[in-house]
């Protein structure tokens, strides 16, 4: 990166006044041109990142040119002229030749702890363009995949997102693979297998009926390969989970691989669900011991997820001797309890199939557990997806409050796509929170057709949350249901929109871009009670930040869901570097086990990688249409190395 040299063209009075305060060392903050210069110490910064259009998402909504980082913090934030004058000798300086910074993405609802350790042997159809390249994926993977493993495509796709607007057959599925066997989940409604699937599992003609689920069968009584959720998706979690595991060693090297993806898109932070099989300590041995290597290239808020249906007191009462919320530090910490907190309070989202109601035992089970929570204070979240749900977990949690207060603990719901607002209210009177992600991006389709599009234009009614006060965040639920990609989640918040195009929300449920990117940053910070800390490039907050493909302000709406991070720093550190950063970019990680489909694709679908290539032969067929998108591009005047291309769909 090259060293800029500013030409100073401010007024000589102003300067000197500048000079003292930095040789005073007085902490101030100085607020004029552009967004303001917030200067908190004299020491010299490690690294400057200058000539920038700078979202600060401060509380003015500011945006500034260059920003200064010292010991993992933000220093100072302001024009290039003030910060490159904190310039020392080892100063680091990252010319953002213009580019659009801003402050890293932290998702606050997703499952990265379980999604790393199964990231490297999962074939993500996460934005792939067409069953046809879909199908050719899973052929390919099933024929370097060895035994006994499978090839695993564990949701993160819709059927709307390909040309095809539909989903495989169980016989093109086996005829892609014939003897590897191949388990393909969509959102939480069906698993598909195939018969080499079948076998491993050991589904045959005798296998009686499950429990929670349903094995398809054909005339004869032969399972099918079709696993549906009805009544729930307990079927579907229990026969993913009697598939081969990763070892140790690619376990670690799976979690690192998925933390570098999320860092691929903004990612800086997450708050983790927890999730089912995700047994606390069990299986967060792996995360540990990568934060203890210094290796976690992103920040982890964990909840802690009950395993045992009736059970879940004598969990939570297990960890809250074993842990507390807080323990760990910045970059891996516990946060409370949740996302199931109790099992008869789980409504599953499945929309193919009615409302479920939860069974009268959810209520005295609830209370037991939440009291626990709050006399031992510790921050709960439950996943809620209907009103309903919601409405008899607040009965519950309104007598637990007037037994033991609640206080300031940050509790939450997620999910609430068809809260009411006489819900939101109650919530708001109990200093509670929503966690909001783009589940209705892959299913909004479905909810329209059992409910109506009147009822789905508040799916969840966002703009009514934040009208009415209640801490909003924003995340994608990643990676079994919607897809782990931020910019999907920003496109939906901001046109109402699902990953097939279907127009959800009436503008006044909709976000302007602002505001949208201010949920997955300082709205997100508030479910982890680190809204002090991080969300905003303002002075003393930590250095965490995106640096995007294009400008996110100001490109046309439809390109929002394209962008990436090409330079992404978590604490002051390079984690992901692409295009002209390329050169800062960590030493490349080498994908083990070799089979993995991560090696081949990546995770999330690249338009520009050797896959792609049915997207390249529709890019040679329409090269018109191609230039005339390319000239279009609003950013287009400033970025000459632009090379993205809006031809991914
Ligand atoms: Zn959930
Ligand atoms: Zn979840």
């Amino acid at each position: 990166m090259k060293i800029r040299e500013v030409v100073v063209d401010e007024e000589v009075d102003l300067k000197q006044t500048r000079r003292d305060i930095l040789k005073l060392g007085t902490l101030m903050s100085l607020s004029y041109a552009l967004g303001g210069c917030h200067m908190v110490t004299d020491e010299s910064p490690e690294l400057i990142l200058m000539n920038g259009r700078i979202a600060t998402q401060d509380e003015r909504r500011s945006f500034a040119q260059a920003v200064a980082v010292q010991k993992g913090r933000f220093l100072a934030v302001g024009s290039d002229e003030d910060m490159m004058r904190l310039r020392g000798s080892s100063t680091q300086i990252i010319d953002l030749g213009g580019r659009t910074l801003i402050p890293g993405l932290n998702d606050s609802h997703m499952h990265p702890i379980r999604g790393g350790l199964n990231y490297n042997m999962e074939l993500r159809w996460d934005g792939v363009p067409s069953l046809a390249d879909a199908l050719r994926m899973l052929r390919e993977q099933a024929a370097r995949t060895p035994p006994p493993q499978w090839v695993r495509v564990v949701g993160g796709w819709t059927e709307f997102q390909f040309a095809e607007r539909r989903m495989p057959t169980l016989d093109e599925i086996n005829r892609a693979a014939a003897d590897t066997p191949v388990f393909v989940l969509h959102l939480y409604d069906r698993a598909f297998l195939n018969g080499a699937a079948l076998r491993a599992v050991g589904y045959t003609k005798d296998t009686p009926a499950p429990i929670g689920g349903e094995v398809q069968r054909d005339k004869q009584g032969n399972p099918t390969g079709l696993l549906i959720a009805r009544p729930n998706a307990s079927i579907l979690y229990s026969t993913l989970a009697k598939g081969p595991k990763l070892s140790r060693e690619d376990q670690l090297n799976s979690t690192r691989l998925f933390m570098r993806e999320l860092n691929r898109f903004g990612v800086t932070s997450a708050i983790d669900a927890g999730g089912g099989f995700q047994n606390y300590p069990d299986d967060y041995g792996v995360i540990d011991e990568l934060h203890k290597r210094g290796e976690m290239t992103m920040r982890l808020a964990y909840n802690l997820f009950t395993q045992k249906p009736k059970g879940e007191l004598a969990d939570f009462s297990q960890w809250t001797k074993l842990t507390k919320p807080g323990a760990g530090d910045d970059l891996y910490r516990m946060n409370g309890a949740g996302e199931m907190l109790v099992y008869s309070a789980a409504d599953f989202e499945d929309f193919l199939e009615p409302r479920p109601d939860m069974p009268p035992v959810m209520e005295p089970e609830l209370k037991v557990v939440i009291r626990h929570l709050v006399e031992n204070r510790w921050p709960f979240r439950l996943h809620a997806t209907y009103d309903e749900t919601v409405a008899r977990a607040l009965n519950v949690y309104e007598e637990v409050n007037r037994e033991v207060p609640f206080g300031n603990l940050h509790w939450f719901f997620d999910h609430c796509e068809t809260i009411s607002d006489r819900n939101i209210e109650r919530i708001k009177k109990l200093g509670g929170g929503i966690a909001i992600q783009h589940r209705m991006a892959f299913q909004g389709e479905y909810f329209v057709d059992r409910y109506g599009a009147k009822q789905a234009e508040r799916t969840p009614p966002i703009r009514r949350m934040l009208e009415l006060g209640v801490p909003v965040g924003a995340g994608t639920d990643a990676t079994r249901v919607a897809n782990y990609n931020p910019f999907v989640a920003l496109y939906w918040l901001i046109t109402g929109k699902t990953v097939g195009g279907a127009a959800l929300y009436p503008e006044k449920n909709r976000l302007e871009r602002t505001e949208a990117l201010r949920l997955y940053t300082v709205g997100s910070s508030w479910f982890s009670s680190d809204e002090a800390k991080k969300g905003s490039i303002v002075a003393g907050q930590l250095a965490d930040l995106a640096v995007l493909s294009a400008d996110y302000f100001s490109i046309p709406e439809e390109q929002i869901k394209q962008l990436e991070s090409i330079l992404t720093i978590v604490g002051g550190k390079v984690v992901y570097a692409a295009k002209e950063f390329s050169k800062l970019a960590p030493p490349p990680l080498p994908v083990s086990p070799d089979w993995s489909p991560v090696r081949t694709y990546g995770g999330h679908w690249q338009a520009d990688s050797k896959t792609a290539e049915s997207a390249a032969t529709r890019h040679a067929m329409q090269p018109a249409k191609l230039r005339a998108a390319h000239n279009n591009q609003a950013d287009g005047a400033w970025s000459p190395w632009w090379l993205g291309c809006d031809c991914f769909v």
